[in-house]
């Protein structure tokens, strides 16, 4: 099943039924073995490659490496890569990546291993480095695009290197930059008062989560809870971001940090005016969505909300913004770090934070200007991004 309900969305757009059965199926994919001897051991991970649609582009899109990977996930995140790459109009198409192992269980280099191995398997099936750009996603980070690079030695193969290997300063924190700045946007819009002292709650501390929680924090907002994948904590005065960052960095458990722990279950029940999930998908669900306090969601996390969650949320008021537009400034900084590596140029790291602000200002405002009071801002996003694409089709004589 597709994320978008292309049938539905006809109500608000045009899309011509060819254009339809195009988009609710990936153009390609692979599912295969990936193998590791370990000593006297032996690794064995599925793993799964999707392109969901190249109208617009070559396929861009991180690699999931996470125990709960399925080839329909890695499908839904492909195809949310697409719309997204769409709704921010980057010459880019939606891929996705997944690998079933849990990162943490591997050392380091058994994880190298295992990465030159599933690019090894995408050469043979694929063109590769030529029709994919992959990039950091759950469980995987700079140091495993740069082993990717040092398999290609081709600079725009992947995205999400450290600088020092071909990165792009700035691409790092920049989905959390980009998050930051659409919460700043949406909040104005929801309350037209300042940010200063509002409160929010962050699922996940990873990469997206620590960023977003950092800027916010600079911006001046109070973040009461934050929670990994072991639990939360709690403080209204508002937590040290500062602090949990070193901690956290330090390597110590997020749960020690300090104030009262809650469960990840409670923390998305905060009464916050903001709610985060930054961390895994559809963790809020028909069972949960009545007990958001929250009356902004911003979903740093890829498809963080199921349908039915969707539909009581807004319901109940809640302004949502979707994943497509909220966590886009990583790609848009891909898209920049994509361009370097072609041009053999440099940037540094406030060039790159200016691109994303204006990117995500840009976007939410067509977003917001679409949606008008006639729709929710998910719908209004979804409508941009799939015109965007129903029109790249037709340009290149798919239907
Ligand atoms: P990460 O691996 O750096 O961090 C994931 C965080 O989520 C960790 O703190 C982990 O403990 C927590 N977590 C995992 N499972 C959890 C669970 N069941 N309950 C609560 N917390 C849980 O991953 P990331 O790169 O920060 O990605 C987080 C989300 O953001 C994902 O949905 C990803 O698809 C999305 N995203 C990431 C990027 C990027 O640039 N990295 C870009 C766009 C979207």
């Amino acid at each position: 099943m597709p994320v978008v309900d292309y049938d539905a969305l006809t109500e608000v757009i045009d899309i011509p039924t060819p254009a339809r059965e195009l988009l609710s199926r990936p153009e390609k994919q692979i599912s295969f073995a990936l193998s590791l001897p370990l000593g006297d051991e032996f690794f064995c991970a599925d793993a799964h490659v999707v392109y969901h649609n190249t109208a617009r582009g070559v396929a861009k899109g991180g690699i999931r490496f996470d125990a709960s990977v399925t080839l329909e996930e890695t499908q839904d995140l492909a195809e949310l890569m697409a719309l997204k790459t769409a709704l921010t109009q980057i010459p880019f198409g939606g891929g996705k990546s997944g690998i079933k192992a849990d990162p943490y269980e591997l050392a380091p280099l058994e994880k190298d291993s295992l990465i030159k191995e599933f690019v090894h398997m995408i050469r043979k099936e694929f063109v590769y480095p030529l029709d994919y750009v992959p990039a950091p996603d759950m469980g995987t980070n700079p140091r495993d695009m740069a082993i990717i690079y040092g398999e290609t030695h081709i600079p725009e193969s992947v995205t999400g290197k450290p600088p020092r290997n071909g990165g792009l300063p700035g691409r790092r924190e920049a989905t959390g930059r980009g998050v930051a700045a659409v919460a700043a946007l949406a909040w104005e819009r929801a309350s037209g008062e300042s940010l200063e002292g509002a409160t929010c709650a962050v699922q996940g501390f990873g990469n997206v989560g620590s960023w977003t929680c950092q800027f916010l924090a600079d911006m001046g907002v109070r973040i009461v809870g934050v929670s990994d994948i072991h639990g939360g904590i709690y403080d209204e005065k508002g937590l040290d971001i500062g602090g949990l960052t070193e901690h956290v960095n330090a390597g110590q458990p997020l749960v020690d940090f300090g104030p009262a722990g809650v469960s990840n279950a409670e923390l998305l029940a905060l009464p916050v005016a903001f709610l985060i999930p930054a961390a895994c998908g559809e963790v809020l669900t028909e069972e949960n969505a009545e007990s958001v306090q929250a009356k902004l969601i911003i979903e740093a996390a890829n498809h963080p909300t199921t349908s039915e969650a969707d539909a009581i949320l807004v319901e109940n008021g809640v302004t949502i913004v979707p994943d497509i537009l909220a966590n886009s400034g990583g790609v848009v900084a891909s898209y920049l770090e994509w361009r370097l590596g072609k041009s053999g140029t440099m940037t540094n790291q406030q060039e790159t934070y200016e691109v994303i602000d204006e990117t995500m200002a840009d976007t939410a405002a067509r977003v917001w200007d679409f949606a008008d009071d006639r729709m929710s801002i998910r719908t209004s996003a979804w409508a941009l991004a799939v015109d965007e694409l129903v029109k790249a089709m037709a340009d290149r004589g798919w239907f």
